[in-house]
């Protein structure tokens, strides 16, 4: 009997091993992305999004990834469901869990697609980020085969994709989570990826964010004509998740400049935040990190 326990608890911990990574999921005709994945480790893009259009023309990626790796297991997975040539990729934003597996796809032809100021990010810091990658929690044979792959189109205000039969919208209000995140509308389908402008049930990464701009840019999609939102982290969501977005940075902002001005440390201030912050459930931990990064002088 105790043998038997024993074995289920083997057999549920490998089934849960196998279905940690995501599955693509159809969220309306010709859109798919990985949503609400649970294993937020660095290896597996910290549990971020990504998705596809597919026109007649061919598809449209729309984030690709933490490294070669990942980018080539959502390549496998899009091969599931379209055989299209993939002709574009999206960066929402160039932080490393969206834009590392970038490579993947140029080396299939693609062209990537990124705001001016992401692209700018990007040729900065990323081949710095790849060369420290420990700093990020993963390991250098987690990065086998990466490449930085700049965006070879950028633009500032907006760009219209016409996939044949779908036409996706690239949109930048303002700055936001970083200084050129952009959303991924397709209007026919009430739909868009935003990117890290949203985290749902997910705490936000904050240390490039410009809160004044990401604010605006929150106001801007709930005033849009959209009823699924696939955001950066977290499960597909919809216009209240952009208010309890709006209003977690409100009060994360008001509530760390209060706590800092008393001087107190950073673990003290993270401690405190996290009994006042709405409950989310995952990723804790970077509550820490957005104290140390933006409210603590050095
Ligand atoms: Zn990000």
């Amino acid at each position: 009997m105790k043998r038997m326990f024993m074995l289920s608890v083997v057999a549920v911990t490998l089934l849960f091993t196998q279905t940690a990574f995501a599955e693509l999921t159809k969220i309306a005709d010709n859109v798919y992305s990985y949503v609400g994945g649970k294993d937020a480790a660095p290896a597996n893009s910290f549990a971020a999004n990504a998705g596809i259009v597919i026109g007649r023309d061919g598809v449209l990626v729309v984030d690709t990834l933490i490294s070669a790796k990942e980018g080539k297991r959502f390549l496998d997975d899009i091969r599931k469901v379209t055989n299209k040539q993939i002709k574009y990729v999206v960066n929402t934003h160039t932080h490393l869990d969206h834009a590392l597996g970038n490579c993947v796809f140029t080396r299939i032809g693609a062209a990537v697609i990124s705001h001016t100021a992401d692209r700018k990010l990007m040729e900065r810091v990323g081949a710095d980020t790849l060369k420290n990658i420990g700093n990020y929690g993963l390991k250098p044979e987690e990065m086998t085969g990466t490449e930085i792959a700049l965006p070879s189109l950028y633009f500032s205000d907006r760009l219209t994709i016409d996939l044949g039969d779908e036409t996706v919208e690239l949109i930048r209000v303002a700055p936001s989570h970083t200084e050129g995140s952009v959303i991924v509308s397709v209007p026919a389908k009430k739909l868009l990826f935003s990117g890290d402008i949203l985290f749902t049930d997910f705490h936000p990464f904050l240390a490039d964010g410009n809160f004044s701009g990401w604010v605006k840019t929150l106001d801007e999609l709930m005033a849009m004509d959209v009823e699924k939102i696939i955001p950066g982290h977290g499960p597909l969501s919809g216009k209240k998740d952009l208010m309890a977005m709006k209003e977690y940075l409100e009060l994360f902002d008001t509530k760390a400049r209060e706590l800092a001005a008393k001087e107190m440390d950073a673990d003290a201030i993270a401690a405190e935040l996290k009994q006042i912050l709405p409950k989310r459930s995952m990723a804790d931990w970077m509550i820490g990190y957005n104290v140390k990064s933006r409210y603590l002088s050095k």
